[in-house]
Order: C-alpha cells, then sequence, then structure tokens
C-alpha cells in the first residue's frame, strides 16, 4: 500500500488522484490532504478517505474544519509552515505536488529534503528553481516523476533507454485560440479563454495554455527534468491531444507516447511506476481518431512561449521573474482587471526591468517572486 501526500487534494490534479485512489484502494490510499481554502471539500474528501491528517493554507478556516472532523481520528493543521511540515510524516511514501503556482515550492522542497519520491504536477516548482530543485532530489536521493501529461510522455519514451536525447518533441494542444492573430485576440473574453477545447483543468493553468504560457513553462519543466537544453525542445502543435510528446534519438528514431487526453493515466502511472496498472478509462480508437496533424507554434502572436525561451536562456532567477509576473498578469486577467494581450506585455517589462540574479539561492528566488508580485 503506497500512502501518499496531496499537495492540492481540492484541485482539478488532486481531486483526480482521488479517483485513482479510489479505484485503486488495494495499491493506494491518502495519508495527507492539503487545500489552499476550500474547507468543505476538504472535509468531503477527509471523510471520505480517513487520511491521518489534512491541512488548509487559509487559517481562518482551521475552526470550520476542526468542528467538522470532530467525531473523526483525522488530525486537522492550518497555515503554509503547518504544510511544509507535515511533509516529514514517516508515514508518507509518496507525494503528489498539484498545489497551483509557487506556493508549491516550499512543500515540495522539504519533501525532497526528507527523501519523498515526488509525482509533480505543480511545474512552477521546476520553472522557478529547477537547478536547485534536481541538485536536492539527487543529494536526497528522492525521485522525481512528472505528472505532466506532456513530461509523463517524454519519461515513458525514456524508460529502458541508455542513450542521450538528441530532442524533445513537446506537442501543444495550441489552446481555444489557435490560429488566430493579435487583432482579434485584443479583444477575447475570459469565458472564451477558459473554454479549452480538450482538456480541462484548473482556471489558472487554462489561461496559460491559451496564452501558450503553459508550454513555456513546459520547456523550462522538461529542461531540468531530462537535462536537454532548451535549444534542442521543440514545440509542435498537436490539437488533437493524442500524442502526448516525443523524443528523438542520434539515429533519426522518434519514439511517442499516445493516448486519449486525460489527466487520470499519467497521475496513476507516476502512482504506480514502473508499472502500467489496470485503468476503467476508454481505450484510444486510432480508426475514430485518424488524423493527427503538427503545426509550429505562431510565437510572433503567442509571444509567452517566445519569452520563456528567453528567460531559460538567459537563466539565474529570470524563469522566476517571468513566473511571478505570469503569475499576477493571469489573476488580473481573470479578474477582469486587464485584457488577455497584457498577460504578455506585463511578463516582458517585467523580465526587462528586474535586478538579474545569476546564481541564485532559494532565499534569492523567494525575494525575487516577492519583488515582482509587489511591482
Ligand atoms: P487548481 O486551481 O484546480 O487547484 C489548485 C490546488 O492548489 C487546489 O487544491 C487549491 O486549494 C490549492 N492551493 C492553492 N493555493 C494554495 C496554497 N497557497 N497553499 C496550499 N494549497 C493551495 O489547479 P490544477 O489542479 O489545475 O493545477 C495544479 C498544478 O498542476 C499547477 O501547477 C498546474 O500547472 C499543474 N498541472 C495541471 C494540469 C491539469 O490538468 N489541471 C495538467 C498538468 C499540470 P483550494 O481549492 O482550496 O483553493
Amino acid at each position: 500500500m503506497k500512502r501518499i501526500a496531496i499537495l492540492g487534494s481540492t484541485g482539478s490534479i488532486g481531486t483526480q488522484a482521488l479517483n485513482v485512489i479510489r479505484r485503486h484502494g488495494d495499491l493506494f490510499c491518502a495519508e495527507v490532504l492539503c487545500a489552499g481554502s476550500n474547507a468543505d471539500l476538504l472535509i468531503e474528501q477527509a471523510r471520505e478517505f480517513s487520511p491521518n491528517a489534512v491541512a488548509i493554507a487559509d487559517e481562518s478556516r482551521y475552526g470550520y474544519v476542526c468542528d467538522a472532523l470532530r467525531d473523526t481520528d483525522v488530525k486537522v493543521y492550518a497555515g503554509a509552515e503547518a504544510i511544509v511540515g507535515l511533509m516529514e510524516m514517516e508515514s508518507i511514501d509518496m507525494v503528489l505536488a498539484a498545489i497551483v503556482g509557487v506556493a508549491g515550492l516550499r512543500p515540495t522542497l522539504h519533501a525532497i529534503e526528507h527523501g519523498k519520491p515526488i509525482a509533480l504536477a505543480n511545474k512552477e516548482t521546476m520553472v522557478v528553481a529547477g537547478a536547485i530543485v534536481t541538485a536536492m532530489a539527487r543529494q536526497h536521493r528522492a525521485p522525481i516523476l512528472p505528472v505532466d501529461s506532456e513530461h509523463s510522455a517524454i519519461f515513458q519514451c525514456l524508460v529502458g533507454e541508455v542513450s542521450p536525447v538528441d530532442k524533445i518533441l513537446l506537442t501543444a494542444s495550441g489552446g481555444p485560440f489557435r490560429g488566430m492573430k493579435r487583432e482579434a485576440l485584443a479583444t477575447v473574453t475570459l469565458a472564451q479563454a477558459l473554454k479549452h477545447p480538450n482538456w480541462s483543468m484548473g482556471r489558472k493553468v487554462t489561461i496559460d495554455s491559451a496564452t501558450l504560457m503553459n508550454k513555456g513553462l513546459e520547456v523550462i519543466e522538461a529542461k531540468w527534468l531530462f537535462g536537454v537544453d532548451a535549444k534542442d525542445i521543440v514545440v509542435h502543435v498537436h490539437p488533437q491531444s493524442i500524442v502526448h510528446s516525443m523524443v528523438q534519438f542520434a539515429d533519426g528514431s522518434v519514439k511517442a507516447q499516445l493516448g486519449i487526453p486525460t489527466m487520470e493515466t499519467p497521475i496513476q502511472y507516476a502512482f504506480s511506476f514502473p508499472e502500467h496498472i489496470e485503468s476503467h478509462l476508454p481505450r484510444l480508437d486510432l480508426f475514430t481518431q485518424s488524423t493527427l496533424t503538427f503545426e509550429r507554434p505562431d510565437t510572433d502572436t503567442f509571444r509567452c512561449l517566445a519569452l520563456a525561451y528567453k528567460a531559460i536562456e538567459r537563466g539565474g532567477n529570470m524563469p522566476c521573474v517571468m513566473n511571478a509576473a505570469n503569475e499576477v498578469a493571469v489573476q488580473e486577467f481573470l479578474d477582469g482587471h486587464i485584457g488577455f494581450l497584457d498577460i504578455a506585455d506585463r511578463v516582458e517589462r517585467a523580465m526587462q526591468d528586474a535586478p538579474f540574479v545569476a546564481s541564485p539561492t532559494i532565499e534569492d528566488l523567494i525575494a525575487t517572486d516577492n519583488t515582482i508580485r509587489q511591482q
């Protein structure tokens, strides 16, 4: 029985992870559940899965959660520090990092320091601190298993390989605005941006998919996870979202991983690795899904992807600057304060103005993140 701590249990990834645990109760159980502020769902999950402990980041919800779980054995904690501290629990066999944004960084790092295997969905952790996270994971022998569907695909293509990767062909759906030009994007609405053609996800990652910042974050995540230069990670827009990504080797051979677009498969694989275990999900039918197409991304229109390549090329704290500016800009867009095209403009301005730190420590990165958010 693998005992799993879920950081972000009330989110899109977290609830799908609980679907996997529900279906494979003989193999996996929820040891710890952590949420941001959604106390009602956290309580419901605690009642169903009987974890050892739950934690809610919003301390004002502590009393409410305690009262609701008073008749159970579930321990209740609140606040960001408590979430970090829980990662030390002996009884945790794996941590699913599925908090959205840079808020996921500290608990994930702490879990790595305690040698916990990480199922990584929270790509912002790798974007902001990829050099430190990967070095720490090596030092503490904490394996990082990708959950992002593209990175899970690349990981699966590499199982059993001894040869170095020549290129990663990273697929992207293109999002809801694929094919549109700048003039048209100036007037798109929030509702249109939240309508992803293939994937149902949290609001922040859905907007990142519409701007292609999500693909930029994934390029940086792939660089750190697989040790491949960003110039060798080539984004292929593939609107059907069936090929989840590909790897090319020195002899020109290309391996791909295919499947229906669902996050439950890569979540389950991260939990069950190295085994592929039974799944109730529909099978990919290539007779009905017979057309698979690939296009170059339009980085003149979707500038966030180009900005991400710039950020990783510059290195240092620049991906952290980009990520912080993007998190704030996306929230502003979600709140209706700025337009869709303003997101890239704000990220670009932050990257131009921010003081550069070539070899940042974790403290430098946290300071950079705070400064950019305030600005
Ligand atoms: P959601 O917005 O759906 O969920 C976010 C989760 O994080 C919620 O449980 C939320 O709690 C919790 N949370 C937010 N802020 C804090 C905080 N400060 N402290 C503790 N918990 C917090 O996001 P997704 O599930 O869509 O995405 C999670 C991560 O996975 C992101 O990094 C995303 O890029 C990545 N990812 C997501 C995919 C998807 O299909 N959704 C695909 C691939 C990667 P509450 O509900 O209480 O606010």
